[in-house]
């Protein structure tokens, strides 16, 4: 929705809540919130920067929105030195006021700067840009909420989905692979005879096991990996740009740590695994499909196990998928 100028502020402060709420990525509801700003106030410049990481203070800003040239290099460094719970602080350089408020991303542990500047501040336009950067983390927080399983606090099925269509947007828009020796990987995990433990010892053990289980997973992967739950005792991961080798042995410790972890009361649990690659010109899905084969190839034969789709196809375990995902059938 764009905003129509309007001479009614109650009407321009509605219109510009409506306008932000309707986003549903931070990326998106961060240039909402700039922009918003921009239309609202008069004679007002704003800029969106990601800031460099506490451990990579030497790599440069990154503008996201805005003119770089018009912003003075000092400004950034006080930006850096802002605390994290400062919403808006005032900085007075060149006969220009700037308006700094940090604009954590929470999914990557990163912080956006939100820089504002105009040359005089009423009260007014003080309290519009404190209540949308309020508004704005607000929201952010209830989006953060919405992609997250309430049990252990991995990604949802909801996010996995978003993140999926994200992949096959940015291979239509032609990505290109930065090494050839690395790839992106899919894997689907599901616990063995899962129902048994519920049955024996009750759901709530049982959920017990689910939580243990995400901690593993998260300890055994790497930060870069995203994890899903995925169904109840499903999970997916995303294991992006990683050599074929490394993901085998990335998957095989994860099968091999829930296998020798001692499970309170439950003793013994294990999981099967199956995976393969992203490939560009296959639909993101199509992958989904492939992992899951190879998962029930592993079920199929023992559990316990961690399968690639590819190299069951090559040993002729398996049949390939047509173009729509259907199998091939010679
Ligand atoms: P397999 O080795 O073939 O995967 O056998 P399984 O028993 O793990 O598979 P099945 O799909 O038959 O059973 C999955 C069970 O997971 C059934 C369901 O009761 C249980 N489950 C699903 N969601 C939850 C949950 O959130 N908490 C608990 N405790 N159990 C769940
Ligand atoms: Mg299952
Ligand atoms: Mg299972």
């Amino acid at each position: 929705m764009k905003l129509s100028a309007s001479s009614d502020p109650t009407h321009d402060v509605i219109a510009s809540i409506v306008s932000l709420t309707e986003q549903r990525d931070q990326r998106s509801l961060e240039h909402s919130l700039v922009s918003t700003l921009e239309d609202m106030l008069d004679d007002i410049e704003g800029w969106l920067l990601e800031m460099p990481t506490e451990n990579n203070r030497d790599a440069g800003c990154t503008m996201l929105h805005g003119d770089k040239s018009h912003l003075p290099n000092e400004l950034l460094a006080q930006g850096c030195r802002l605390p994290n719970d400062i919403l808006t602080c005032l900085v007075i350089q060149g006969g220009l006021t700037y308006r700094l408020a940090k604009l954590q991303d929470y999914e990557q542990g990163r912080h956006h700067m939100l820089i504002l500047a105009k040359q005089q501040w009423s009260e007014t336009d003080l309290q519009v840009v404190e209540g949308l950067v309020r508004v704005y983390h607000n929201f952010v927080g209830i989006l953060f909420d919405s992609e997250k399983d309430t049990l252990t606090g991995l990604y949802n099925r909801r996010k996995l989905d978003s993140k999926l269509k994200d992949i096959a947007n940015s291979r239509m828009q032609g990505r290109r692979q930065t090494d050839k020796d690395h790839a992106d990987f899919l894997a689907i995990l599901d616990l063995d005879r899962f129902k048994r433990i519920n049955d024996n010892f009750g759901h709530l053990i049982g959920d017990e096991v689910l939580l243990i289980f995400s901690n593993i997973l998260s300890r055994t992967l790497r930060e870069s990996d995203l994890i899903f739950r995925y169904g109840g005792e499903e999970f997916v991961v995303l294991l992006q740009d990683i050599s074929g080798q490394t993901v085998k042995d990335v998957l095989e410790r994860v099968r091999r740590n829930v296998e020798n972890h001692d499970f309170p009361q439950v003793g013994k649990v294990t999981v099967s695994i199956g995976y393969a690659a992203l490939e560009s010109q296959v639909l993101p899905i199509q992958t989904m499909e492939k992992s899951d084969r190879a998962l029930y190839y592993a079920k199929d034969h023992g559990r316990n196990r961690v399968c690639n789709f590819d190299q069951l196809l090559a040993e002729g375990e398996l049949e390939g998928l047509h173009q729509d995902g259907s199998i091939e059938l010679f």
